[in-house]
């Protein structure tokens, strides 16, 4: 626990007390999640920290997994893997996504190994490498069935002889496979069947061109999680690392986000006033409301409006009218909240407070647009203990 925040007894409550709205990120669960995993999948773990760790602070999220046992780092874009760099992180960084246009020489230079899903990205490496001289380690991404990312079926056979033409040019050291699965999260499901299939046949075609890549991987959390065959030589894990289990395994995951926020003023409201943009919420009697600072800018889903609640005095407290883009307000009731006391916005549940997953359910989304929607404004506060 950082010594420069006040802790203060509320309604029985000991409350991280905020004057501004404060994520606190769990260390501890962090590192405590990666263990877990890596426990439970019995497979090397590469921790994916894209979209700033998940909303967590990638930098925080990499040290915490690598100290937790992960031995490589995953994120969507070299920017992304870069600034890991600068952060002084050395061990091997997969960066998967990227535009063809990308300049790659930073990413050469930083030791940044490199996804490589069509014939366009594997020709603008190679100019990389002939401009840096530094040969460039690539995955080759296989498209298995999300119409997404990776090469499709009818271009994986050209793009692994042309990585092989390029490996004998000693241009490029093709280390890896990947694919991803797009129905991992419902165990059982025939569509992993064949997109297993599809990725079996994608190697053969890969070994067939020469290539004799060391480490092939698929899946995120939920297939690391509930598919053993999945795992293969590495799973790549992101939600799991913050506390997610889209697949509900039961595995002991630990939420490690706690959205706090000040309580900015508290005014007395009469029967039959407004509350917020239009005439969404009429106050059916007299009551208490309280204003906090985060609206939908901050992560707190607009859509959620009529059915959130936050936690004030050990208490939840609904969540009035529209959220508008900065602000929220709260229906208090009687409680004796007062301006400068913290309202528990999303949490562990521990203390009675909102869940990840329940705002999701809120919402009407999954937990990961959740914790990656927390914007800029938000103060990020790494922690070592639940709170
Ligand atoms: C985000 C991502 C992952 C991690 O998925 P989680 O389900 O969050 O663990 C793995 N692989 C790829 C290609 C991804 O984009």
């Amino acid at each position: 626990m950082r010594t420069d925040l006040l802790h203060r007894r509320a309604g029985g409550q000991r409350t991280t007390v905020v004057s501004r709205p404060t994520a606190l990120v769990d260390l501890a669960a962090l590192r405590a999640n990666a263990r877990t995993i890596t426990r439970l999948t019995g497979t090397p773990l590469l921790a994916v920290v894209k979209a700033d760790g998940y909303g967590h602070g990638a930098v925080a999220l990499a040290r915490a997994a690598l100290a937790g046992g992960a031995s490589a780092l995953g994120v969507t874009s070299v920017t992304e893997a870069v600034a890991l760099r600068r952060a002084g992180i050395d061990v091997p960084v997969l960066s998967w996504l990227n535009a063809p246009a990308t300049d790659f020489r930073p990413a050469l230079h930083a030791r940044v190994d490199l996804a490589v899903p069509s014939l366009d990205h594997l020709e603008a490496i190679r100019a990389a490498v002939r401009r840096t001289g530094v040969t460039a380690t690539i995955h080759l991404h296989v498209d298995i069935g999300m119409s997404r990312d990776g090469a499709g079926q009818d271009s994986w056979g050209r793009l692994c002889t042309e990585a092989r033409t390029a490996e004998e040019a000693r241009e490029v050291v093709v280390h890896g496979l990947m694919g991803h699965l797009g129905c991992a999260d419902r165990p059982g499901h025939p569509t992993t069947t064949r997109d297993l299939d599809r990725f079996d046949r994608a190697t053969r075609v890969a070994h067939a061109a020469g290539l004799r890549p060391t480490v092939r991987h698929l899946g995120g959390t939920p297939a690391a999680l509930t598919d053993p065959r999945a795992r293969l030589d590495l799973c790549r894990v992101g939600a799991g690392l913050v506390g997610i289990d889209p697949a509900r395994t039961g595995a002991p995951l630990r939420p490690a986000l706690t959205l706090l926020a000040p309580v900015v003023a508290v005014r007395e409201a009469r029967a039959g006033q407004r509350v917020g943009y239009g005439d969404a919420h009429v106050l059916p009697r007299a009551t208490r409301l309280a204003l906090l600072p985060v609206g939908y800018a901050d992560g707190i889903p607009r859509i959620a409006s009529g059915r959130a609640s936050v936690l004030l005095h050990g208490r939840r407290c609904p969540v009035v009218g529209l959220v508008s883009m900065d602000q929220v307000v709260v229906d208090v009731g009687a409680l004796p909240v007062v301006a400068g006391d913290t309202a528990v916005v999303l949490g562990p549940g521990a203390g009675g407070e909102p869940t990840t997953h329940e705002w999701a359910r809120w919402a009407g989304t999954i937990e990961h647009e959740i914790v990656t929607g927390i914007g800029p404004r938000v103060d990020r506060r790494h922690v070592e203990e639940d709170h």
